[in-house]
């Protein structure tokens, strides 16, 4: 019996199963889906998947726009594509630089890589610092995950995948270089990290002036879906105008506490607009925003003085 009871646990080591992100494309046209990633913090439950991964599936090919936090879920996302399409997976594209967009890329091993040539620097020199950490978070789901980094650069602004046309814009403001894709095929606009959909947007490299500027011409692009980087993929303006709000008042109360001498607890405790308040994660993201972007300011400010 005792044999019996050490021979179960070893065979449960053996076959100990990957971690499950439950994967299931939403379907945008005949030729375009979207994974949703979810709106929470990285985490071991939730294996890193906290961002939107989008495909493409071209007469001759399939472009993959993103690719997740670790290796398991690029694996799994080419499995489930590989459930809609046996055309080759020839394409990635990072549209920037932080993990939970670029994180899978080395389980498209026949894959061409392509981002801006800033995006694929800062995955080059921060690409294992950034694995690091979220093996501290996330654990075993990010097993065999390696960097593998960009081999193509994106310049052009209408790029043709075997054929298939893609508009690129080469916008900034949620970090210094944010790729968005436009397919005037489908009407379909991949806004990356520029919208969070009621979601928190996330700032530790933002420049929120400049992405309040972007947001605003943006938003005349004339598609029929967009696709943000979090949260759900949508038809109408609003979250343009909720992001722009969101960002405006980050701005107006970061300007308010430093006129005011009030220090970043002081701010953090002043009334926060209902509207506001309703995006999801706001509680963690908020004061994420306000401690980094007040040091940020500070030091200018002092730089100023000086
Ligand atoms: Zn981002």
């Amino acid at each position: 019996m005792k044999k019996l009871f050490y021979l179960l646990i070893v065979l449960n080591f053996c076959f100990a199963s990957e971690f499950d992100y439950k994967l299931k494309p939403i379907k945008l046209s005949d030729n375009s889906y979207y994974f949703y990633g979810k709106e929470e913090y990285f985490s071991n439950k939730n294996g890193g998947n906290i961002a939107n991964t989008a495909f493409i599936v071209t007469p001759k090919s399939v472009i993959v726009l993103d690719t997740g936090s670790s290796y398991l879920y690029g694996k799994q996302v080419i499995e489930q594509i590989k459930k809609i399409t046996n055309k080759p997976i020839k394409y990635v594209i990072n549209t920037h630089h932080h993990p939970d967009h670029f994180l899978g890329n080395n389980a498209f091993k026949d894959a061409t890589i392509l981002s801006t040539e800033f995006t694929a620097e800062e995955i080059k020199t921060n690409g294992d610092l950034y694995i690091q950490n979220l093996v501290n978070l996330i654990q075993e789901p990010m097993n065999n995950t390696k960097v593998k980094n960009v081999n193509k650069f994106l310049t052009k602004k209408i790029i043709s995948f075997d054929g298939y046309k893609l508009h690129f814009y080469y916008l900034n403001g949620h970090t210094q270089d944010d790729v968005v894709i436009f397919d005037e095929n489908t009407k379909i606009l991949y806004i990356s990290d520029l919208i969070f959909n009621h979601r928190a947007l996330a700032t530790p490299h933002s420049n929120i002036n400049k992405w309040i500027e972007t947001l605003k011409k943006a938003q005349n692009i004339d598609y029929k879906i967009c696709v943000p980087g979090h949260g759900v993929a949508f038809k109408d303006k609003k979250p343009f105008i909720e992001n722009i709000k969101y960002l405006q008042f980050l701005n107006d109360r970061l300007e308010y506490g430093l006129k005011n001498g009030l220090d970043i607890y002081e701010i953090l405790e002043m009334e926060v607009p209902a509207d506001i308040k309703s995006f999801s994660m706001f509680d963690e993201e908020f004061e994420r925003s306000i401690i980094n972007l007040y040091n940020k300011r500070e030091s200018i400010a002092n730089k100023k003085l000086y």
